[in-house]
């Protein structure tokens, strides 16, 4: 009897897990891949678009480039998964069945419950939320004057809020524009949770490229025009960006699989399989069971996932014995406009650096990424853009 994979989602998770699969199915089983837009995103390099909406074909790839002629790409919504029917529901209405499936959604951006922050803020977590954030930071430029600069304000300093402040700096320099850019942070620190040694090599660089840095003062709520701080108080603003956390997405919610109550995230074991023997999950969209602590919501992780994964369903199908994944951190690469910061990167002697060496590496683990799953000629033409 024919088998029928399906993977959900086109992100890093998805993508990396349908080229795993392409080689480890045996040809008599069907693999369907089913994400919202046809193309992949290299969403690891999305805050790159706020600066210039020019990039953006660079670093899209269309997913029949991946699919080939072995998966069946199916575009449209997932909005539900009836795991006793083994049943994906889309939201125009077509389902789709599966022996086994790989959930890989990715996360959404996390609220808190901030009074406000869902309504008046951009978030950024795909190419059209890029665009609109770019839009809306050169109209405000375009409005303000040297004497009243247009205020941009990117909330939470984790690695997609530093991105995205450091590219809005370089939009500001590179259209000598009248912008304020600030960078706003609840806890103590920068890119928090991370090892003090990068946290102020981060600080330094955002503090060069005139990225006010405030922490330690958490947003309470925003309405259209200002943002409430519990200890500044109130600050206006022309364009809001929010980038405070991860969870769930709505789909998530509705997979009947156990999953963490606080994200709302699918619970996954090191196997990725989760509380159903038929559903795995990898990527942002689960919590990976690494022991201690879950494995990070990184580009990272999910593409370190998804080969393993790829084995794992396989092997299921075949009713072999599934491989345990342990998340290997090989380092941490964050560009701050032109520039960027390289820590603890495996095989480099030395710890933190920055400029063009830290520019270089992050580039070249972007383009490897795109290789691997297209060519090289198509990384070669996505550099500029990365
Ligand atoms: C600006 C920014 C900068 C970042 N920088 C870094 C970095 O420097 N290093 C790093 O390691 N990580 C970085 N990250 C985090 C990293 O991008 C994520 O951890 C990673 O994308 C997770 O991969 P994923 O495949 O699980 O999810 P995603 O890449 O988010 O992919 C999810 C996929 O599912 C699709 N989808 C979602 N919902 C539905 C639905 N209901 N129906 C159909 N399709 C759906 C999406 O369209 C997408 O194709 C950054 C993130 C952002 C936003």
């Amino acid at each position: 009897m024919t088998e029928t994979v399906v993977v959900l989602g086109a992100g890093y998770a998805g993508t990396g897990a349908v080229q795993r699969l392409k080689s480890e199915l045996d040809p008599g089983t069907d693999v369907v891949w089913i994400s919202e837009h046809d193309y992949h995103l290299v969403l690891h390099e999305v805050h790159r678009v706020v600066r210039d909406p020019d990039v953006a074909d660079r670093i899209t790839i269309p997913t029949e480039r991946v699919a080939g002629d072995r998966a069946e790409f199916v575009q449209g919504r997932v909005e539900d998964v009836a795991v006793d029917d083994r049943t994906v529901v889309l939201a125009d209405g077509r389902t789709v069945d599966y022996d086994y499936l790989l959930v890989a959604l990715g996360s959404r951006t996390a609220f808190y419950g901030i009074p406000g922050l869902r309504d008046d803020a951009h978030t950024l977590k795909s190419l059209d939320d890029a665009l609109a954030i770019h839009e809306d930071v050169a109209a405000a430029a375009e409005a303000a004057t040297p004497g009243d600069p247009a205020r941009v304000v990117v909330g939470g300093a984790g690695l997609s809020g530093i991105q995205t402040a450091g590219e809005v700096a370089r939009y500001r320099d590179d259209h000598d524009a009248p912008v304020e850019v600030h960078l706003v942070e609840a806890l103590e620190e920068i890119f928090p949770g991370n090892d003090p040694e990068v946290q102020s090599a981060l600080r330094r660089e955002l503090e060069a490229a005139d990225v006010h840095v405030s922490t330690d003062d958490p947003v309470t709520e925003a309405t259209g025009t200002e943002i409430q701080f519990e200890a500044a108080g109130a600050m206006d603003y022309d364009v809001f960006v929010w980038t405070g956390g991860v969870t769930g997405g709505e789909p998530l919610g509705r997979v009947e699989v156990d999953r963490d109550d606080r994200s709302n995230r699918i619970q996954a074991g090191e196997t990725f399989r989760t509380s159903d023997d038929r559903v795995f999950a990898i990527g942002d969209a689960a919590m990976i069971d690494q022991g201690d602590s879950p494995a990070p919501p990184t580009a990272q992780a999910a593409w370190q996932a998804a080969e393993v994964a790829g084995i794992n369903i396989a092997r299921a199908i075949e009713g072999k014995p599934l491989q345990s994944w342990e998340y290997e951190d090989k380092g941490t690469l964050v560009s701050i406009g032109e520039t960027a910061i390289a820590h603890d990167v495996v095989g480099m002697p030395v710890k933190t650096f920055n400029s063009y060496p830290a520019k270089f590496l992050k580039k070249f683990v972007a383009a490897r990424w795109i290789a691997g799953i297209t060519s090289w000629r198509r990384a070669m033409r996505a550099w500029s853009a990365l």
